[in-house]
């Protein structure tokens, strides 16, 4: 297949990956396609990436975010890695992904970037390596709200139409989208590691990732164990940034957690509307496995198959080794505590740190639910002194609670006002809500129709100012609501 390239945009590539042994990926160039057309194009992230949007027509770029024509140094690979799935282990590796290597930007940093639906490679199993429209914006609009909320996530860089359909339950307009990482690294491709039964292999992979995330621990006394740690600390961090504003993954499977601590593979996630610690969204997670409120244990469950891998590394006496690695995911739930209760705290303005916080924040979490009350609202709401209409005010536990709450804000020596504009800060007016990101998705996909769609996407890049528009939670909650894998 001859695949043209171009040398007018100032990509500097860099392929790092490919110096890990050869069972780690293969080569594999992205299938043409038959029409593309760019759909959706990131100014702002073109822009951190050193990149500039008039250097190529719009044609041009679709010509480069569909894989028809490669950039000059791009030399494409698919990665291999295994995972467990639903908690059933499985090998797996880009089935319908190439990474065209590691762009580095004029300051100085690295970004992978990965085409998606880009065809199949040696990894498809039964899969047609493609993607569909919808699911791509989906993964573009909530990515980018992540990163706007501050929560570590990929990048959405581009989408653009195939011109060809994908078969799913129906024909539906095929698209790629570009992913922008720090690296595709997951847990699961030091399972995959594992499964090579070579310890030079995962100790060059460990070495490599430690190198690229997490420099520091090289210093360190046992710097496996202390790279095992900073994971486990970086994904405390992350959880709780998801769980302060009720961003439910729906698809945690082990390669689906990112070692640099990325939010990774928005497939059937969602965000909660009314509170409800068992929220689930995705049609394939029927136990629940993935609810809201259980992310923080199976993150640790992910974190503790992750230690396994790195147990031949930890230390040459392998009981030792695992007493280690335990103590560490072990550590995992105080440290998840700790980054939620400080999130949540900034949430409802405290700044003093008082034993009762926690229950002081765990009860309006039980009267949220007894109101179905609006997550985000309530907390807006709070940090704005504007919550008469909201019904669960009407309740009179609720109104003992504010008091409760108040009376905490009064003893702080920064005053309740101070406190309030930190809530703001906090609290985002505007997230992708379900209802206002389907009407997006099904006004581009069956009428291509993009306004709605780009002006959700402007209001999401300012999530903490208020919008007449997208800041209203839906009319009628839609018990019924389901998300699909995306695949
Ligand atoms: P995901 O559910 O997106 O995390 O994907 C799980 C695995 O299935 C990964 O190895 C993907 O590359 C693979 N996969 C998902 N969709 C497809 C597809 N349409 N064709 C080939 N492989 C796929
Ligand atoms: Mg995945």
């Amino acid at each position: 297949m001859n695949i043209q390239k171009t040398n007018k945009v100032a990509w500097h590539f860099n392929h790092s990956y490919t110096k890990l042994p050869k069972d780690f990926f293969v080569e594999q160039l992205p299938v043409k396609v038959s029409n593309p057309k760019l759909i959706l194009l990131n100014e702002p992230l073109l822009k951190t990436l050193g990149l500039d949007k008039e250097a190529l027509s719009p044609d041009a770029w679709g010509n480069i975010f569909s894989g028809n024509t490669l950039p000059e140094k791009a030399k494409p690979i698919a990665e291999a890695y295994a995972g467990h799935q639903f908690g059933h282990f499985a090998l797996l590796g880009d089935g319908r992904a190439v990474l065209l290597g590691e762009h580095i930007n004029p300051e100085g940093n690295h970004f992978d970037i990965q085409f998606k639906g880009s065809g199949q490679t040696p990894y498809s199993r039964r899969g047609d390596g493609r993607a569909a429209l919808g699911p791509m914006l989906r993964e573009f609009i909530i990515s980018e709200a992540m990163n706007a909320l501050k929560i570590p996530t990929t990048r959405s860089l581009a989408v653009v139409t195939t011109g060809e359909s994908v078969m799913r339950d129906e024909a539906l307009p095929g698209a790629i989208l570009t992913r922008v990482a720090k690296s595709h690294i997951r847990v699961g491709t030091f399972q995959f590691a594992s499964t090579l039964n070579d310890i030079n292999k995962l100790k060059a992979l460990a070495d490599y990732t430690i190198d690229r995330h997490y420099p520091e621990c090289k210093a360190k006394d046992n710097p496996y164990l202390a790279f095992l740690n900073a994971v486990i600390e970086r994904q405390a961090l992350l959880i709780s940034q998801w769980m302060h504003v009720g961003f439910i993954h729906g698809v945690m499977n082990t390669d689906n957690m990112s070692i640099s601590g990325e939010t990774i593979d928005y497939g059937p996630c969602a965000f909660m509307d009314r509170y409800h610690p068992e929220t689930v969204f995705s049609s394939i997670d029927r136990q629940g496995r993935y609810a809201y409120s259980n992310q923080p244990p199976i993150a640790q469950w992910n974190l503790a198959r992750f230690a396994e891998t790195l147990i031949p590394l930890i230390d040459h006496n392998a009981d030792k080794s695992i007493e280690l690695a335990s103590q560490s995911v072990n550590n995992f739930s105080g440290q998840f505590q700790t980054a939620w209760l400080k999130g949540m705290r900034q949430k409802l303005g405290l700044f003093n740190e008082e034993a009762s916080d926690i229950e002081l924040i765990n009860e309006l979490l039980v009267l949220m639910q007894k109101n179905k009350a609006d997550y985000t609202l309530i907390f807006r709401h709070l940090s704005s002194d504007a919550i008469l209409k909201d019904a669960i005010f009407k309740d009179v536990s609720f109104k003992v609670w504010y008091k409760n709450w108040l009376h905490c804000l009064h003893k702080q020596k920064e005053g309740e006002e101070t406190s309030r504009l930190k809530m703001l800060k906090h609290n985002p007016a505007v997230i992708p809500r379900n209802y206002l990101v389907e009407k997006a998705l099904s006004l581009a996909v069956a009428d291509q129709d993009y306004k709605f769609l780009n002006d959700l996407i402007a209001a999401l890049l300012k999530p903490y100012e208020d919008s007449k528009v997208f800041s209203e939670p839906p009319i009628e909650e839609d018990k019924s609501y389901k998300t699909f894998c995306g695949t």
